[in-house]
């Protein structure tokens, strides 16, 4: 029954009448200037009133961003009135450094951490643990768990991450995050929807029950999507390709492109039965806001 109502979901006329059954979550990354603090801010006011779950702010690496993370997390919490989630990485931080970011989070009345392990500071191409440190997600997350309850969001790889030696290492990865109290994972990007469906299965199959939400990356720059899909082994399908050709200077037919392929992208996950979807806004709101909108969602009264 679940295939056919899928199946007649594919055939329904284009975004009719989708009743906005669906939950919503926003990625942003700390400001690096004031100017960008602006357009972070005006995107965070945009997508406020869809109302969602929560809004996270990445982490960035070595923890370099620690205050401007923190700033952004309780800003965003306090006065856009967003439940906020702080991003915390192990890298370059012994455990007593990283539980001391995560006990100031709880005193700020931050309760949602998502907890990764984070990549190897510039220049090492493998990843070696702080010899004080948590070694992986799965410890930061036991490690967190004890400094209070948190809620616990963690990264999950539909084309497995590239340090794993296969899907089964990285499904087990997964289940030990789960099994150490996640409550969520949220995917890196992806552009099939087949690659998400396919995910879904093998992590049912591992015997993963929590949530797993896709991770949807609305293509900003055709480029930067391409170097960061290399980076993390995202393939990046030729039809793809095709469609961004000769767009480089015209970014505002790019923009209505990236709209439609991630708003298409999302209606076939909505098809398959996905009601939760996590953006990564790379702090700009209007295509997060126009596939919420597609995708049935108002602003909430
Ligand atoms: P883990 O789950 O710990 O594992 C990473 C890999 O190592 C897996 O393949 C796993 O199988 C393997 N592994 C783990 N433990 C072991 C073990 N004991 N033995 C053998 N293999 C093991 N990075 C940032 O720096 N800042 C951010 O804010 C940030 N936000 C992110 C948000 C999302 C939604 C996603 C998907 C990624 C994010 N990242 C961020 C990137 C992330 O830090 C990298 O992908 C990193 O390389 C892995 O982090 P993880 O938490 O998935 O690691």
């Amino acid at each position: 029954d679940q295939m056919r109502e899928a199946q007649r979901a594919l055939e329904a006329p284009l975004f009719s009448g989708l009743p906005g059954d669906i939950e919503v979550s926003f990625e942003f990354f700390p400001p690096k200037s004031d100017k960008m603090g602006e357009t972070l801010w005006q995107s965070v006011e945009t997508l406020a009133p869809l109302g969602p779950r929560f809004a996270s702010v990445t982490y960035g690496a070595g923890g370099s961003t620690r205050e401007r993370t923190h700033q952004q997390v309780v800003r965003i919490q306090n006065e856009a009135g967003i439940p906020a989630a702080a991003h915390l990485t192990c890298v370059e931080a012994t455990r007593e450094q990283v539980d001391d970011v995560a006990r100031h989070y709880w005193e700020e009345g931050i309760r949602h951490i998502v907890a990764l392990r984070g990549d190897p500071p510039d220049g090492q191409s493998r990843y070696s643990a702080h010899p004080g440190g948590y070694a992986n997600a799965a410890e930061l997350i036991a490690g967190l768990k004890k400094v209070a309850d948190f809620e616990i969001s963690v990264a999950a790889y539909p084309e497995v991450h590239p340090d794993s030696s296969d899907r089964k290492a990285d499904l087990d990865n997964l289940k030990a995050k789960f099994d150490a109290g996640a409550t969520r994972a949220i995917t890196q990007f992806f552009f099939e929807p087949e690659c998400f469906f396919d995910f879904r299965d093998q992590a049912a199959t591992a015997g993963i029950k929590g949530e797993i939400v896709p991770g949807i990356m609305p293509v900003m720059s055709f480029a930067a999507v391409q170097r960061m899909s290399g980076l993390c082994g995202t393939a990046i399908p030729h039809w793809m390709e095709g469609l961004f050709e000769g767009l480089d200077e015209r970014p505002e037919a790019r923009q209505l492109v990236s709209a439609t392929i991630a708003a298409e992208m999302c209606r076939r996950l909505y098809a398959g039965g996905v009601r939760q979807f996590h953006f990564y806004t790379l702090n700009r709101a209007e295509l997060s806001y126009a596939i919420c909108h597609m995708l049935g969602l108002r602003p909430k009264a």
